[in-house]
């Protein structure tokens, strides 16, 4: 596996003292199944009294210190770790429409947030709210004059990702927050992908609420954050037992993942601006040479408000699957998920305004801390090769439905997904 297109945290694993077997990172060691032992943090449970739970409150509390200062936070208490993005999204989305539920049922979303988040607006939907899905143009970005139109005085949040997971896409956040301010509407946002990469201040851009994920800034899986902006309505935890986490997440906090988040942040707040330089350098090199080698490759979403890491191209006449199959030493993309074995087009895909077939033939290159031009070089070399082959190309399907057609029919009873971009749907409870 060429890892240097794993944007994602790489431990070094040694054996160390006999038996053990020992990651080191960043100058903290990690004890699979055992525990973390970062320098002076213990074993202790960071609830305990003794000394050894003190040590590990302190570790956490550096650690979320270091987060709190990455985004701009002003207090401790607006830092809440959850499991990752996913929980963090969860506990925003359901937990503030959940708060306001006596002052209004409707919430704002758009057609292309991960599926944590629609999958929480599902669940809203479900206990009786609505949610107006906005599409994107087909740039993948929102106008915000779509979501001025959309908020209705029982608009309660307005949930919208920074930068997209597929395509890339950054939102105008700063726009929409100003109209949600001035409409009394809480904003939330899906910053898994954009706080790796771009500039991040809760203040710069107006949010009240904001998702965080430790494997998406080089830290370790399974820990994320929610920043929820001090004064805000508290959100409704999903367990309301225990204390921790200032009562919004209770159970004994994943110490190894918090302190690791917190030294991912610490060196993003160093590192940041020199990847974001590089890997944007080389995400142009990376598209330059591929038009040299594929013809006619299509640019997926705006190449100018774009994730530097972020290259999602279609290559017209390929089989995407096929494709990252062919080439095993990749670690590329398609950005849909295969459940049943039907490939399923990716719902990012098909509300930019791409056809069944278009999404099938389209892959997603991540380029990352770790990622070097001998690797671009390789990578052109081995995906010009794939294409130029048969094995990967696209078999004429007389029968195939657009996308979008697909979509409408397998949910037909759930959220229902715009196909392509066009009028804001309402999505109503029961
Ligand atoms: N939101 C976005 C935009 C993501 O890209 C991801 C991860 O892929 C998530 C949420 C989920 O994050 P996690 O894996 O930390 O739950």
């Amino acid at each position: 596996m060429n890892c240097a297109f794993c944007t994602e945290f790489a431990a070094l694993p040694r054996r160390d003292q006999g038996t053990r077997i020992i990651c080191e990172v960043s100058g903290w060691v990690l004890l699979p199944t055992v525990g973390c032992f970062a320098p002076g943090c213990g074993y202790g449970n960071p609830s305990s009294p003794h000394a050894f739970g003190r040590q590990a409150a302190e570790a956490i509390r550096i650690a979320r210190n270091q987060l709190r200062e990455l985004i701009g936070a002003s207090a401790e208490s607006e830092v809440v770790f959850t499991s990752g993005a996913t929980e963090a999204n969860y506990l925003a989305i359901t937990g503030i429409a959940r708060a306001l539920r006596g002052v209004g049922l409707h919430i704002i979303s758009t057609a292309i947030e991960h599926k944590a988040v629609l999958g929480s607006c599902q669940h809203l939907a479900e206990e009786g709210f609505q949610v107006t899905i906005i599409p994107v143009k087909a740039d993948g970005l929102v106008d915000p004059s779509d979501i001025a139109a959309a908020i209705t005085p029982k608009t309660v949040l307005v949930s919208i990702m920074h930068a997209n997971n597929e395509i890339g896409t950054i939102q105008p956040l700063a726009e929409i927050s100003q109209i949600t301010r001035e409409c009394g509407v809480l904003l939330h946002t899906d910053a898994a992908q954009s706080l790796g990469s771009l500039p991040f201040h809760v203040d710069h851009l107006s949010v009240d609420l904001a998702s965080f994920s430790g494997h998406k800034i080089y830290g370790p899986k399974g820990i994320g954050a929610l920043y929820v902006r001090r004064g805000t309505v508290r959100p409704v935890p999903q367990i309301a037992s225990g204390g921790q986490e200032y009562g919004l997440r209770t159970g004994t906090p994943n110490v190894p993942g918090i302190v690791g988040i917190g030294q991912a942040a610490a060196i993003l707040a160093e590192q940041r601006h020199i990847d974001t330089h590089r890997i944007t350098g080389l995400r142009d090199q990376l598209l330059a040479m591929l038009r040299q080698r594929v013809s006619d490759i299509r640019v997926n979403g705006s190449l100018i408000r774009r994730l530097p890491g972020n290259l999602n191209i279609t290559i017209p006449g390929t089989e995407a699957d096929e494709l990252i199959e062919y080439l095993p030493g990749l670690a590329i993309s398609t950005g849909s998920a295969c459940s049943t074995g039907q490939p399923d087009p990716s719902h990012v895909l098909t509300a930019i305004g791409l056809d069944h077939s278009s999404a099938r033939s389209s892959v997603r290159i991540g380029i990352g801390r770790g990622t070097t031009l001998h690797d671009i070089i390789a990578t052109v070399q081995q995906i010009s090769e794939a294409v130029h082959s048969s094995t990967v190309k696209v078999e004429a399907d007389a029968t195939e439905q657009p996308a979008h057609a697909a979509v409408g029919r397998e949910r037909s009873d759930r959220l229902r997904l715009p196909g392509r971009p066009g009028r804001p749907r309402l999505v109503s409870g029961r």
